[in-house]
């Protein structure tokens, strides 16, 4: 619901001649590494910043982000960075795009709280400008004005976006569904899109995920019902429940139900006992603390009494579930006294890692409850009939479906022809296409790079990760080998040794040595002082990612590659 709107800024006036620019960096023709920009004069507003998982010819990447060079090219220009809600479609590229860009993040205290953590994770050193908004409020960022609308979907705290421009109102409905019933009572506020559908609305994006689908998708509410049936069903049984972490909603209807059946809830996975944490510590999650119980005493509760909620409702290799499957999970061993539900559809592309965890699961000897059995699973997505209804709000002249592949872009276009924009008002794009608006034209003539970024590891610049890739450094931009021995304090035992060839010449070579010397100290200083045992990798990662920033504010071209070499000794040689 609405509350307290205010107005931080008015949006400037400017001359009605400047283009309205619209494109999308990631999130057209994919789903993943959202990110949409919007550019009036000098002002550029950016939407997410997410990443997208690999396709499995993708061998070796861990994850794939939207290439930033056009906003680096133009960081001075750049407002913000609005975050929609705190998905890894639209949150996951942060670590790598924020400290590049250093620019404000806008988003709702849940989404933020979800991105302080992401990036306390892989950048612990950055310090983000967060600026926290709530559904209704609306901020001044340039030449835009943002009200921010609340939107229901898989995750609490999202919202869709009311953007005035100079050259008319966009609406961005961020991802959504209509859902009557949503578990924490926060509707999608259909009056906030029917208001700007009646002053006027230039251009509308909105989500495609599920533009095949027909009707209307169902409430989460109705999850409740089936818990119940399931906790009904097997009352003897120990239940282990697997589902998104980030779907605090559901996470709700499980501890409910455990509550009303007398039961405790154990939490595993790393992601799930992170986002219970956070969820509980900033109020979206309402779980009694006698009701929670470490995954290590669960073995001293009766089946009956205790519910387990874990990760690997996709079958993802390490998660909670999957190590179960396998027997290999410390703390719980599954066999006939269990039922576990899978409270989940397979993502397109883990079919096959889902289906290789429910055998694993049947061969434990369990009952098994998944997708097929009915009501296990409602999308966060809107379905026709939804989109349609939005359309209607919303009535816009232009209309740009997003956050789809292809064929769901196609659908969406055709649906919204249907609600009567004409086809020429209706664009389907790709990363890259700029849609310029201006006066009653609209037109895609420029592009902008918009290529994927391959990342593998977690450090910032470790964004090329390929075998040809290095030989092609190698060859090519030459070498910096970085040798180091510290203690297991983490303290420097001798000076770092730095060797470097093939892309400076020789006099310029110790000023950089002495730059690279220095930055090195710090990362080692910066991990002393946090007094926590650090994975060998990490550190390299980090002095890797280091040298690399000095090498590239000296030589903007350099590209060598870099080889830490850290050694770690048990105890302080005796001098
Ligand atoms: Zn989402
Ligand atoms: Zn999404």
């Amino acid at each position: 619901m609405p509350d307290n709107k205010k107005v931080r800024r008015r949006p400037r006036k400017q001359k009605k001649s400047v283009q309205l620019k619209v494109f999308a960096l990631g999130g057209l023709g994919e789903i993943g590494k959202n990110m949409y920009v919007f550019q009036y004069g000098d002002d550029i507003l950016v939407v997410d910043a997410g990443l997208m998982f690999p396709d499995e010819e993708m061998l070796g990447i861990d994850f794939v982000i939207p290439d930033i060079s056009y906003l680096e090219e133009n960081r001075e220009k750049i407002k913000g960075i609005i975050i929609t809600h705190g998905h890894e479609d639209h949150i996951g590229a942060l670590p790598f795009v924020l400290p590049r860009l250093n620019v404000p993040v806008y988003g709702t205290r849940l989404t933020l709280g979800m991105v302080r953590h992401k990036l306390q994770e892989a950048v612990p050193d950055y310090n983000a400008n967060f600026v926290e908004v709530k559904a209704g409020e609306e901020a001044g960022l340039g030449s835009f004005n943002v009200q921010f609308v609340s939107v229901c979907h898989s995750i609490p705290d999202g919202v869709g976006l009311v953007i005035q421009t100079p050259q008319g109102c966009i609406v961005h409905t961020g991802d959504f569904k209509l859902d009557p019933t949503p578990i924490d009572g926060r509707l999608t506020d259909y009056a906030a899109f029917a208001e700007a559908g009646k002053k006027g609305v230039l251009l509308m994006l909105s989500d495609s995920t599920n533009a095949e689908k027909k009707g209307f998708t169902s409430s989460e509410f109705i999850i409740g019902g089936t818990l119940d049936r399931i906790f009904r069903l097997h009352r003897n049984k120990r239940i282990i429940i697997a589902a998104f972490a980030s779907n605090l909603h559901r996470v709700q209807q499980v501890v409910d139900a455990a509550s009303r059946f007398n039961r405790k809830v154990a939490f595993v996975g790393r992601s799930m006992i992170n986002y219970v944490a956070l969820a509980r510590e900033l109020g979206y999650l309402s779980a009694d603390d006698k009701m929670i119980i470490p995954a290590a005493d669960v073995y001293k509760y009766a089946p009956n009494q205790v519910v387990v909620m874990t990760t690997g409702s996709q079958g993802e290799p390490f998660s909670g579930l999957v190590l179960m499957s396998k027997g290999e999970h410390k703390q719980i061993e599954l066999s006939a006294r269990d039922v576990v539900a899978i409270f989940a559809s397979p993502v397109p592309g883990n079919e096959k890692l889902v289906s290789s965890t429910i055998n694993r699961l049947f061969a434990c000897g369990c009952e098994v409850i998944y997708e097929g059995d009915k009501e296990i699973h409602v999308s966060g997505h809107a379905a026709r009939d939804e989109l349609r209804l939005m359309i209607n709000l919303v009535r816009p002249k232009y209309f740009v479906p997003i956050h789809g592949e292809y064929r769901h872009l196609v659908r969406h276009t055709q649906i919204a022809q249907e609600m009567g924009i004409s086809p020429k008002n209706t664009f389907v794009l790709q990363n890259g296409d700029v849609l310029a608006i201006s006066g009653t034209r609209a037109q895609v003539r420029e592009h902008v790079a918009a290529g994927r970024i391959m990342v593998d590891g977690v450090a910032m610049g470790e964004l090329e990760g390929s075998i040809m890739k290095e030989r092609h450094e190698l060859a090519e931009d030459g070498f910096i080998v970085v040798s180091a021995v510290v203690d297991k304090y983490l303290n420097l035992l001798s000076i770092p040794y730095i060797e470097s060839r093939g892309f400076i010449h020789i006099e310029d070579a110790s000023s950089l040595h002495e730059d690279l010397l220095a930055a090195i100290k710090r990362v080692f200083e910066h991990f002393a002082k946090r007094k926590r045992a650090v994975e060998k990798d990490v550190l390299e990662l980090r002095v890797k990612s280091r040298v690399r920033d000095v090498v590239r504010r000296r030589y903007v071209h350099a590209r060598p590659m870099i080889l830490p070499i850290i050694t770690m000794v048990e105890e302080r040689p005796e001098k």
